[in-house]
């Protein structure tokens, strides 16, 4: 113990050896540590750095932001590439897009530098009001667990570990750092937890951030039944779990080591040496509950190669071309057409002369130095950002004048939405209103009066009001905050080089009220507490079930081409035990050009026990098909896609008796049906 070493008398060290087995490479270094240097892993240094064990050669384990790009320093002196938000990917139904992305994203966490990304922030999307819906992928727990293992993996792909945050019920940005989420156990087990647990069962996913409020009364943090009991016993997660930044403030130190937080960020508070050892001398924890902790950190150092020869790790690379072509084409897909009357798009160019750009978020820079605030911890720093406006300018070229009169245009363009200054999309704050601000929807107003060839483009990321001016609309293109390569994606949709083939993975209410966390103030905000009182009927499980027209359903999207859906198969009308059930079905494309489409599987369970969502997700097929070309498209489901969460019998259950299976372009465009029993 305590013995400096040499250089060389390192290398010679167990654990240093990378061909022997990285438990024993654990165990090893575990034992050559005194308490104390214990004590001092379990805290971080300069916001983004573990301390280093020089005596031992352990460097520092460096951390960083985001969820949309690696953001390595707080000026952004280091430029990275800016990939669209979370809601804009996860609008592309596409798992492989997100793996590419969590690949892409993680070669430029290894380029700086560092070991691990803090994403992706997978709290469902509960109230369009939260300030990082826009970081969050979806209001539903299948879609939202099929994306975020693609991201983990597509990190972790390249020795990178993810961070996946934060765990849990971190739905709001009010009251974020006292508020207790009051929520039931069967909403915890269908709808908050479900994406969690499978990026640890089917991800293997090296670390989580714990949320900054309190779950049902116990902060995150300290929280025993999530860390220790849910997260690391019942679902097997090896690796560490690190605080959100300054999560721990409420906390007491003993409750954290035991609940099993591994390490507090960004800096020492519960987890000062004085308080550790005072608690320990106490009595308060045992070495034992300590050294696991250590353990899960030092087995996440050894996985991302911390002890290893660089060039036997994965090559980082940043700001390639590759990496922004991830970012356009993940921009593209994620964009959703919204409505689209008389085909007014796509713009044909040889039909125009003129094009009217106006509104705030056409040459408006989401990120980067220009604004005042840029959303909290997503910020990123990309070395150039495409705006709309020079995204069209460079489609147009000299083909089709831009010009900022609608009267005098073929073609009006309104670049309306958000940004992420404080009260809209931003970290910190909810946002302070549903609808746009009122002077976009008076220049929505006036630009149709003055050209009714009017498209809206959205530039957001959450749901807004639209009724008071969409009826007027012909065309609304949702667009999201769609990254650097943002205004080359919407000019290639707007003029049909790229079909849009995005969905919502949001329902869009009418108006707030229909919205099912905003029944009340103790739904929404609450105070000390927000009650979840709309249990697992969040989102769609809500709007359909209540029978509330949204203004748009959870999955939908337009296309410039047509789907038809045809014979669906179910290869047995009964189901037993563990079977797996294959349905399928056909689907063409009926339209003159090639698209893309998002085939989506619910379930309903026609009698049961208890009352369920009139239908849930369980599963989604986006395939691309040419001009007049079918494919069929196959599904499997088993019992557990049939099961509910019985909190009588704390356990999932499967009824026997009938359940529909609905196939459909959107959660409200069900173009099939069939059925099912089971027979248990
Ligand atoms: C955010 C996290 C982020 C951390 C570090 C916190 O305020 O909630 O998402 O990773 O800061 O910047």
């Amino acid at each position: 113990m305590n013995e400096i070493y040499s250089e060389e008398q390192l290398q010679k060290l167990q654990f240093m050896d990378s061909s022997i087995k990285l438990e024993k490479r654990v165990e090893d270094l575990l034992s050559r540590l005194t308490l104390e240097e214990k004590f001092k892993l379990c805290s971080g240094r300069r916001m983004w750095h573990t301390k280093p064990i020089k005596r031992l050669g352990v460097k520092s384990f460096t951390m960083y932001d985001g969820p949309h790009g690696v953001r390595p320093d707080e000026m952004g002196e280091k430029k990275s590439t800016y990939f669209p938000s979370a809601i804009c990917r996860a609008a592309t139904w596409d798992h492989e897009l997100s793996y590419e992305f969590g690949k892409a994203v993680a070669k430029e966490v290894r380029e700086v530098g560092a070991h691990m990304l803090l994403a992706p922030g997978i709290n469902i999307q509960r109230t369009p009001m939260n300030g990082r819906t826009f970081e969050y992928q979806t209001e539903d727990p299948h879609l939202n667990k099929v994306l975020a293992v693609a991201t983990v993996r597509g990190i972790q792909s390249q020795k990178i570990a993810a961070c996946v945050k934060h765990f849990i019920c971190n739905n709001q940005e009010t009251n974020r750092f006292t508020v207790s989420s009051e929520v039931s156990e069967r909403a915890l087990q269908e709808i908050y937890l479900p994406a969690f647990k499978a990026t640890v069962q089917e991800a293997d996913a090296w670390s989580f951030m714990t949320c900054y409020n309190k779950v049902n009364g116990v902060y995150g943090s300290e929280n025993f039944n999530l860390l220790r009991e849910r997260l690391m016993n019942e679902w097997g997660f090896r690796g560490f779990t690190v605080s959100d930044w300054s999560a721990t403030a409420y906390t007491s130190t003993e409750k954290c080591v035991i609940a099993g937080l591994s390490l507090e960020m960004p800096t020492a508070n519960k987890y000062k040496k004085r308080n550790l050892t005072k608690a320990f001398q106490e009595g308060k924890f045992t070495e034992e509950i300590l050294n696991d902790n250590v353990k899960r950190l030092l087995r996440v150092m050894f996985l991302v190669g911390l002890f290893d020869n660089e060039n036997t790790l994965p090559k980082g690379s940043r700001n390639t071309p590759e990496h922004q072509a991830v970012a356009r084409k993940i921009a593209e897909d994620g964009i959703v057409l919204l409505k689209n009357e008389e085909d007014l798009l796509p713009l044909n160019m040889n039909e125009i002369q003129k094009i009217a750009v106006v509104g705030p978020n056409a040459n408006f820079k989401i990120e980067g130095g220009d604004i005042l605030s840029k959303g909290g911890s997503s910020v990123n720093y990309p070395p150039y950002e495409i705006r709309p406006l020079e995204g069209l300018r460079q489609k147009c070229k000299n083909k089709v004048e831009i010009i900022d009169t609608p009267s005098k245009a073929d073609i009006t363009i309104v670049f309306a939405g958000l940004n992420h200054n404080h009260g809209m999309d931003a970290e910190g704050e909810d946002k302070d209103a549903f609808e746009l601000p009122l002077e976009q929807v008076k220049l929505i107003r006036k630009t149709m009066q003055e050209n009714p060839k009017t498209i809206v483009v959205l530039i957001n990321g959450s749901p807004i009001a639209m009724d008071d001016w969409i009826d007027n609309v012909p065309s609304v293109i949702e667009a999201w905050y769609g990254g650097m390569e943002a205004g080359t994606a919407i000019a290639n949709v707007l003029f049909g080089d790229i079909n849009p083939s995005g969905k919502l993975t949001i329902t869009f209410p009418k108006k707030l009220s229909d919205s099912p966390a905003h029944a009340s103030k103790r739904t929404y905000p609450g105070n000390d507490k927000v009650f979840y009182e709309e249990g697992i009927f969040v989102g769609y499980r809500h709007f359909d079930t209540k029978n509330i027209e949204p203004l748009f359903p959870f999955g939908y999207g337009l296309s410039y081409t047509t789907f038809t859906y045809e014979n669906l198969t179910i290869d047995n009308e009964k189901l037993r035990g563990a079977d797996v059930l294959k349905v399928s079905v056909d689907i063409t494309n009926t339209g003159k050009i090639k698209g893309k489409e998002v085939v989506q599987l619910y379930l309903q369970d026609v009698h049961s026990s208890v009352e369920r969502p009139l239908k849930e997700l369980k599963g989604f097929k986006k395939i691309n098909l040419n001009s007049g070309q079918m494919k069929t498209i196959v599904f499997e489901l088993n019992k557990d896609d049939l099961s509910f969460y019985n909190p009588i019998e704390n356990s999932w259950v499967v009824e026997k008796g009938t359940f529909k299976i609905l196939i459909g372009s959107s959660s409200r465009d069900i173009r099939l049906e069939g059925e099912v029993e089971y027979l248990g």
